[in-house]
């Protein structure tokens, strides 16, 4: 039997009695014949806790500094989690991102893997150890320093190794049973989706799902490693992410043209407001906005109105960015000539996503009667060829997300959605 990599998230290590129970686990994997090579995150609100005390000693702690602080996170969850499996009577050694070949670029706190020599590793295994390996971080090909790879960064580490090492399967454990059709603390009767293409979950997690990384998703993508979506609270089966083509159409599914519904509040939205309706100012707006390092989202022109020949543009660009953007727009005043920038952060996103729509027509249609039928006001809309999203107010978000899983019959009263443990910090 091949390699399995398994990836456990914050709550699943969270103290000393989850921290056995996952080595149980661990070591059940191995004994029924897999060489297993496990990546941890930080144990429960580490990573918080880290951050808070750094921002305790310095109002900008330096971001190497900063990265070798987290990178401790890991490196504990790592240790204690070899030990735990040593007092179950089997071998395991742990290694920093460094030591198991995680080789990145040198942007700390948002570092990205650009070659993984799992080395030693590949020997710990043929040896008969299980490999435990600090997820979330790497070390920089150019300076050495060790790097974070953004928050929730985990993922993306279980995904590369796995991908570096062949693995048959990289099995992410979180404590939910898989992915669901819609967030089940907003939607009770979200159904557990049993399999996903890889575009599918790609959509859902730039749209908010907050089960898997992005990154990690585009990763596996990229090197068609399967990935099983899982509770390591229960032993149910939870949901494997695979290519299109190898997903299994659900027969007891029967609406299979839309796959979720994700929704996302961290973002904001910003008009400018009289905008002149000529050639290149749209440009100098958003040429301002890409100097600033600021990803917009949606964005929308209005139609010029007829006698004054000016026109608004909108768009929704992360909240965490909304005072530099103003600021840098704030610069342009006088050179573009609006007349001002209206600032709103109390809008959510929702989008249906579904392979399905790219060939059935109407879905449109069918989510916004539902909106309409469920009083949400829509202020803005995009659309991939299979992803529809809008822009409401905040205090509409769930009502927008029940409204459209129900339009499109998502819901099941068989399964019940169980979120285990978790902070959600
Ligand atoms: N511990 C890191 C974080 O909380 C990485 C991870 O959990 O994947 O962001
Ligand atoms: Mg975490």
């Amino acid at each position: 039997m091949g390699i399995v990599v398994q990836k456990y998230g914050g709550s699943s290590v969270a103290d000393a009695t989850s921290v056995k129970r996952v080595a149980q686990r661990i070591v059940a994997t191995k004994k029924a014949g897999h060489d297993v090579v496990v990546v941890v995150s930080a144990m429960g609100d580490t990573t918080d806790e880290l951050i808070d005390l750094a921002n305790e000693v310095s109002p900008l702690p330096p971001a190497r500094e900063l990265d070798m602080l987290l990178t401790a996170g890991e490196r504990i969850s790592m240790a204690v989690l070899a030990m735990a499996i040593g007092n179950l009577g089997q071998e395991a050694r742990s290694f920093t991102g460094s030591q198991a070949g995680v080789i990145t670029d040198a942007e700390h706190g948002k570092a990205k893997i650009i070659d993984v020599t799992p080395g030693r590793i590949e020997k710990a295994i043929a040896e008969g150890a299980i490999a435990i390996v600090a997820g979330f971080q790497g070390v920089s090909q150019t300076t050495k320093d060790i790097t974070t790879l953004g928050r929730g960064g985990s993922d993306t580490t279980a995904v590369a190794l796995a991908a570096a090492l062949h693995a048959d399967v990289c099995e992410i454990y979180s404590d939910v049973d898989g992915i669901f059709t819609a967030d089940p603390r907003i939607v009770p009767d979200a159904r557990q989706i049993p399999q996903i293409s890889y575009e599918e979950t790609l959509e859902m997690a730039a749209n908010g799902a907050k089960i898997l990384h992005l990154r990690c998703v585009e990763y596996a993508r990229r090197n068609d490693m399967p990935i099983h979506v899982r509770s390591s609270f229960s032993d149910k089966p939870g949901t494997w992410v695979l290519k299109a083509e190898d997903v299994t159409k659900d027969p007891t599914m029967e609406q299979a043209i839309i796959s979720g519904v994700a929704h996302d509040r961290s973002e904001a939205k910003i008009t400018v407001v009289g905008v002149p309706d000529q050639v290149g100012y749209a440009a100098a707006i958003l040429k301002a906005l890409g100097d600033a390092q600021i990803n917009i989202d949606m964005i929308v022109q209005n139609v010029s109105a007829a006698a004054t020949a000016l026109t608004d543009i909108s768009f929704t660009l992360p909240r965490a960015d909304g005072q530099t953007a103003m600021t840098a727009l704030a610069r342009l005043k006088d050179q573009v000539g609006f007349e001002r920038l209206q600032y709103d952060d109390s809008v959510g996103k929702v989008s249906i996503i579904g392979a399905g729509m790219r060939s059935a027509p109407g879905i449109t249609a069918r989510f916004f009667q539902a909106l309409a039928d469920a009083n949400v006001n829509i202020a803005m809309i995009s659309t991939s060829e299979i992803r529809i999203s809008v822009v409401v107010a905040e205090s509409q978000v769930e009502n927008a997300v029940r409204a459209a899983h129900s339009a499109f019959d998502l819901g099941t009263d068989e399964v019940e959605a169980v979120v285990y443990g978790g902070t959600g910090r």
